[in-house]
């Protein structure tokens, strides 16, 4: 339908929809109507599907679809709406349809986003961030805002990997909403960026002029009340700054409000932390398992988490994701985490204030944009009360970082105090309610309330007033909703009305009169409650500029309770699960002795399964430095790779580790190149995602990265994979000389260790007996001496014939591959009769598009197939 099609034709309020609908054509628009939000046409389809409403019309031949919700059930159906990426536009009634004859002003006041969606019901561990990418021609500027917490960010990116990286950060953020320009051509350039852009939820187009170093410089500056971004570290990072204001741009024309509380933003670089890509995160299962149906607890986020606030938790995620690299920062957590530890007492105490702390964060938030009620601002003060407490707690710890927190801490009390004593302890939870403001502020409040409560008394008092005066003992003062107060006077007793009363009413057998003081009173009573509740509203306003006007140190304070949060729970995850303190090393050395799997550890003992078998691991760059682990699947060899990893990054965020003893040199990046990704689901073959992954670790890693391979060569047949593994292990142990862990099924490479000078292997240690092998968990020195993978099948109940079948074969081949051996020492590496199918016709076959094939061409390509088979 064309709204500008037959307008003429439209009734007034259609035209009023197609006004607003035109503002916001990719919005779904709610069209408030008396008690209902009313969507048309396509919006009103795709309501009714999403959420499951009767898809009604307006008119009897069903061409305008309706679909609507009563006005005060409408919050769920939002949240609900953008959760599944949809933005929504709110158009108000401006006025009172009471008021008017002519048609209601409606206008919208409200854009809805997936990426700022401030709800309470967003999960309080996470961050919902609005991203927005621009880019000068070399760099790419990357921005990121939490609108309900304030959280505000940005980075840079420049050279040949900038748009992977630029891609990788934004996925690792999981973004639920980015901002991206169409006419600056970034994402035709930049497969890597469209391909991360089209997995965010939505992508949002923001006007070019949006992205002008012009408007968005001065309109950043202006939201963090700053002259210069010097301050903020922007100054020389313009693509930033641009993204960063485009942010700003788009908050205030969807909230249209300015978002005070937004009012910092911190410039940081890759750099600066370890470096973590997104598939090492998802491999890891740092935030996110990979298996749901494992449960969400599979994660070392979950089994890291007893914090006791939210922003806590906040910072524990994030923290995961940038872990430090600076010794003497670590070395500074370590020494708080070491004394928390070690006093039970202080440490139950902070904990326990810390748990009556909210999420200060996003009650600011809340209040900034003007959607906190009176609960919400008592309940900043609720949280606000325990800083005190806290304070003194934290006072009597000695070690550096304590000794800051204590020092930075503002407790708030002039807040407190101030909420406290302007609110009543429990107060309804709208402002409309009325009852809110506590007595003894505002003299005309109070005087209000007390007319509106004594209205009863008010009047008897002056009836028996009038009464004496007149001398009419059946005077009667009273109230009706048309003619408001009166005083009645039946016929027998007029004789006796003064002459200051004034004739409203005649009846039967009475009249009815008012005077100016009763007429005085009753506007005082009508109006006493309307008014009552705009002053309410003004002194809550009042209020709540004043405690926005706080808003930095509020959000101070809340990050510094975040930080007491994060390394008061290390203290006590080191005290309940006998965590030991790392110890930081010169040189690249990682040692762990009788080192635990974080996240199995826990999840054996929740389920009662039994004990995590301890091992030990020694690297080095001088050596070994390269761990060949071979042994049969099921073994343990990717638990004890994974093992490794998460002890680092665990070990790198400041918190103890489940080791018996560790020492470690800081690991600027881990690398990950496990099983198959859900990048195959992405449309790439999983061979190639592979060799993707094995070229960035080969290309980028360094002598202080930590290296996972895990079954590498695996997607293609397996001399071709045996050859890759076989010349990766070569490369990494000449020219990267990083810390490695390679597990493989190829026995072959174990030979390696007789040239290699840093490679040294490693087998899972199996037990072998009748009834079949039992994996012992344990890591021992050495290769393994067979694959076990036929027992392992026969573990898994593959029918006995098969078994039989494939001990046959593999010894035929084993018998014949000796022969070869010995035949072409020098090149061991052969194609044998067991590979099933040129990997290269199938990956011909996988490339092709058969639709856009004429049948000629098919004919052409199935002949070059048959001369490669
Ligand atoms: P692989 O990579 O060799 O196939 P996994 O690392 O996936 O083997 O481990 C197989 C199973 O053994 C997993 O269920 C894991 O929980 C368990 N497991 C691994 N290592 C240990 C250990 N040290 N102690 C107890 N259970 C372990």
């Amino acid at each position: 339908i064309n709204p500008s099609q037959n307008e003429a034709a439209q009734t007034p309020l259609m035209r009023q929809y197609w006004a607003a609908k035109r503002q916001h054509p990719d919005a779904l628009l709610f069209f408030r109507m008396g008690d209902f939000y009313e969507l048309f046409y396509e919006d009103a389809k795709v309501a009714s599907r999403e959420l499951q409403l009767t898809l009604t019309a307006r008119d009897r031949e069903k061409t305008q679809p309706m679909c609507g919700m009563p006005y005060h059930s409408v919050e769920g159906y939002i949240t609900r709406l953008l959760r599944k990426g949809y933005r929504i536009a709110i158009c108000e009634q401006l006025e009172d349809p009471k008021l008017t004859k002519k048609i209601v002003k409606r206008d919208v006041t409200r854009v809805l986003t997936p990426g700022t969606a401030i709800d309470p019901t967003l999960g309080s561990s996470e961050n919902n961030y609005l991203a927005a990418v621009h880019t000068d021609g070399t760099t790419i500027g990357l921005a990121f805002l939490d609108l309900s917490t304030g959280d505000f960010r940005a980075t840079e990116f420049t050279g040949a990997a900038a748009q992977q990286q630029a891609a990788d950060e934004l996925e690792k953020l999981g973004a639920t909403e980015v901002l991206a320009n169409p006419g600056s051509g970034l994402l035709d350039k930049s497969p890597e960026l469209a391909a991360a852009l089209s997995r965010s939820r939505t992508k949002t187009s923001v006007d070019d002029y949006a992205f002008s170093a012009d408007y968005a410089l001065p309109l950043l500056e202006r939201q963090l009340g700053a002259l210069s971004l010097e301050g903020f570290g922007l100054s020389q990072h313009r693509a930033a700054a641009v993204a960063a204001g485009v942010i700003v741009h788009y908050v205030r024309q969807t909230q249209q409000n300015d978002a005070s509380h937004v009012d910092a933003i911190r410039y940081y670089e890759r750099n600066q932390h370890m470096h973590l890509d997104q598939v090492t995160v998802r491999n890891l299962e740092l935030l996110e398992p990979i298996f749901t149906d494992a449960g969400a607890n599979a994660t070392l986020f979950r089994s890291l988490d007893c914090l006791m606030t939210p922003m806590g938790k906040r910072l524990l995620r994030s923290s995961l994701l940038r872990p430090l690299l600076e010794p003497a920062d670590i070395q500074h957590r370590y020494d708080a985490v070491a004394e928390c530890r070690g006093d039970l007492i202080q440490r139950e105490q902070i904990r326990r204030a810390l748990g009556g702390i909210l999420d200060l964060e996003r009650l600011l938030a809340r209040l900034s944009l003007d959607s906190a009620g009176p609960r919400d601002l008592l309940a900043m003060a609720a949280s606000i009360r325990h800083l005190p407490e806290l304070r003194a707690d934290l006072a009597l710890l000695n070690t550096h970082l304590w000794k800051s927190a204590h020092e930075r801490l503002d407790t708030l009390e002039d807040l407190h105090q101030d909420i406290a004593g302007t609110l009543v302890p429990e107060p309804p939870l709208t402002l409309a309610d009325g009852g809110v403001i506590a007595t003894g502020i505002h003299a005309e409040l109070d005087d209000l309330r007390a007319i509106s409560h004594s209205g009863r008394s008010s009047i008897a008092a002056i009836e028996e007033r009038e009464r004496q005066r007149t001398g009419i003992s059946s005077l009667k003062v009273r109230f009706n909703n048309v003619f408001g107060y009166y005083i009645e006077i039946t016929k027998s007793n007029l004789a006796n009305v003064p002459a200051d009363y004034e004739r409203k009413q005649t009846l039967v057998n009475a009249e009815r009169f008012t005077t100016p003081e009763l007429k005085e009173y009753e506007t005082k009573v009508l109006t006493a409650h309307d008014r009552s509740i705009e002053i309410e509203k003004q002194i809550f306003g009042e209020l709540r500029r004043r405690i926005m006007a706080g808003s930095g140190r509020i959000r101070k304070t809340s990050m510094i309770v975040a930080e007491i949060d994060l390394l008061a729970s290390f203290a006590h995850l080191a005290a309940a699960r006998g965590y030991t303190q790392p110890l930081l090393a010169e040189t690249s050395v990682l040692e762990i002795v009788s080192g635990r799997h974080p996240v199995i550890e826990c999840l054996m003992e929740e389920a009662g399964e039994g004990r995590f078998i301890p091992n030990n691991l020694y690297l080095d760059t001088d050596g070994p430095s390269l761990l060949l682990l071979t042994g049969p699947n099921m073994g343990g060899k990717s638990t004890y790779l994974r093992q490794a990893a998460l002890l680092a990054i665990m070990a790198q965020i400041g918190s103890f580790v489940p080791a018996e003893r560790m020492r470690y040199g800081i690991v600027d990046r881990v690398y990950t190149r496990i099983g198959a990704s859900d990048n195959v689901a992405r449309g790439r073959s999983t061979f190639m995602v592979e060799m993707m992954e094995t070229a960035t670790i080969l290309n980028t890693a360094t002598s202080q990265s930590l290296i996972l391979l895990d079954e590498m060569g695996r997607g293609t047949s397996t001399y071709d994979g045996l050859a890759l593994a076989w010349a990766t292990v070569e490369h990494l142990h000449a020219r990267v000389g990083a810390r490695t862990l390679f597990a493989t099924h190829y026995h072959e490479l174990t030979i390696l260790a007789e040239q290699l000078t840093k490679l040294k292997n490693l087998r899972v240690a199996v037990k072998e007996s009748p009834q079949g092998i039992v994996f012992l968990h344990s890591i021992e020195d050495g290769p393994a001496n067979k694959s076990y993978g036929i027992d392992v099948a026969r573990l898994a109940g593959l029918p006995a014939p098969v078994i039989q079948r494939a001990r046959q074969v593999l010894k035929q081949h084993e018998r014949s591959e000796r022969m070869q051996v010995a035949a072409e020492a020098e090149a061991p590496l052969q194609m044998t009769m067991f590979t099933p199918l040129s990997q290269h016709v199938i990956d011909r076959l996988e490339q092709t598009d058969v639709n856009s094939l004429t049948p000629l061409q098919a004919l052409n390509l199935l002949e070059e197939l048959k001369t490669e088979i």
